[in-house]
């Protein structure tokens, strides 16, 4: 079994969470958000707590916790900002595989457990080593802003 460590993470993850939802976007502030692409009724960003360089979060406008609670529409869309994203990182990172998915509930390990979003992570053969295990430090190769560059651009 593989395992792909984020130790960084534990600061978010037991941290104070603001009361503001992070993924119920002011409008005009793409930038400073990290916000990658948007759609008809959903947008993508950068995850600035990334499990692994060019880890991307892709949500629904609506505020809603599970997919259980989007409609058709909706669904359609965020799925194909999901295969957009993942064509976007194929062609500027040229990861070798991805992990793709959702955490819903706390329990899950869902950071913001009441806006659905969908994880979309880069994997490179051999981007776990040892780092992560023994001094709790991930290298990343990129910048936010160089990778928001390097996405937008
Ligand atoms: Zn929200």
């Amino acid at each position: 079994m593989n395992r792909l460590w984020a130790p960084w993470r534990s600061k978010f993850v037991s941290g104070k969470k603001k009361k503001q939802c992070i993924f119920c976007i002011k409008k005009n502030r793409d930038k400073e958000t990290y916000i990658v692409k948007k759609s008809k009724f959903s947008f993508a960003m950068l995850n600035i707590y990334p499990y692994n360089n060019g880890h991307v979060m892709a949500c629904p406008y609506r505020h809603i916790k599970d997919l259980k609670g989007l409609s058709d529409k909706e669904l359609l869309d965020i799925m194909k900002l999901v295969q957009d994203m993942q064509r976007l990182l194929e062609k500027k990172l040229r990861p070798h595989g991805f992990n793709i998915g959702i955490n819903t509930g706390a329990a899950a390990g869902a950071g913001y457990k009441d806006h659905v979003h969908i994880h979309i992570v880069p994997r490179w053969n051999g981007d776990t080593n040892f780092m992560p295990v023994t001094s709790g430090t991930k290298v990343l190769p990129q910048s936010l802003r160089k990778l928001y560059e390097l996405l937008t651009c």
